[in-house]
């Protein structure tokens, strides 16, 4: 059955560009006769609050939205986060790394051209990630780019269709290098949680803007080594202002909650957007 999500961070008000996203969604659930359903992706506890939650709730409803219930908040399963970190562990394709972001980026400035979004780190020795653990400092679970690549024999098998482009893309995981799977702070990384829950949710069609091609290369890795089924995936072009500059959290004038109390209707919203 065809079935998309809408999947926000309550990290802030909607704008104008949310609502395109989540109007495309729904456009796509209802015209296939299929499902639409809405995920908070509230892992990261240190930038998201409650009361955005809320907030998005309230907006899309007034957007004129429907969505399946119960809603899936994902810091309420963190253990099935958990599960396939420790799977992925078990199968040594993570280590932990205990370079600061300073280091990190000082280790790629220091790199050629390019190598940005290619850094992968290394494993430490077991004495001395036992040293490091004992004196209590702080590291991040990383999936390793080299060992995942053995684990499949390469790369090459890792296509996802795109819709946008109408035809299979060659997904280049080494794009986002040995990315971050969880760390203190956050107990569990974006790309986790997201394949994760799309899988769960049994999510057929991922629909969202274009800012996210780029993950759907280190996803479809991450659904290949958790041998999970992969989505076919749509990436929507990102809605601009009159300025030509694309709508963002920052932008406080253009969130929904702003315009509805301006006097803005949905119906005028929709419209705009081109959802008559
Ligand atoms: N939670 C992500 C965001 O707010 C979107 C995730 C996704 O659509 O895969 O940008």
């Amino acid at each position: 059955m065809f079935s998309t999500r809408f999947a926000p961070s309550p990290t802030g008000q909607l704008h104008r560009g949310h609502a395109f996203s989540a109007l495309t969604a729904h456009r796509a659930a209802r015209e296939a006769g299929g499902r639409f359903v809405l995920r908070i992706e509230d892992i990261d506890a240190t930038r998201c609050r409650p009361r955005f939650e809320a907030a998005i709730l309230e907006d899309l409803a007034w957007l004129g939205l429907d969505w399946e219930t119960p809603v899936r908040r994902q810091s309420d399963h963190l253990q099935d986060y958990h599960a396939a970190l420790e799977g992925l562990t078990a199968r040594g394709l993570t280590y932990r790394c205990f370079r600061t972001r300073r280091e990190i980026a000082d280790d790629i400035a220091r790199a050629p051209h390019g190598a940005m979004e290619t850094w992968r780190g290394e494993p430490l020795s077991a004495a001395e990630e036992a040293a490091r653990l004992a004196k209590g400092e702080a590291f991040a679970w990383r999936l390793s780019l080299d060992a995942a690549e053995q684990a499949l024999g390469g790369f090459k098998t890792l296509r996802f269709f795109e819709e946008g482009l109408g035809r299979e893309v060659q997904a280049d995981p080494t794009l986002g290098g040995d990315v971050v799977l969880a760390r203190k702070d956050v107990g569990v990384a974006y790309h986790l949680a997201v394949v994760v829950d799309d899988a769960l949710q049994a999510i057929s069609h991922v629909i969202r803007g274009i800012d996210l091609f780029e993950a759907t290369h280190v996803q479809r890795l991450l659904q290949a080594l958790l041998d999970l089924p992969t989505p076919v995936y749509r990436h929507h072009a990102l809605l601009s202002g009159p300025d030509g500059k694309r709508y963002a959290k920052r932008d406080r004038a253009q969130t929904l909650a702003e315009l509805r109390a301006s006097g803005m209707t949905p119906v005028a919203l929709r419209r705009e957007l081109g959802f008559d």
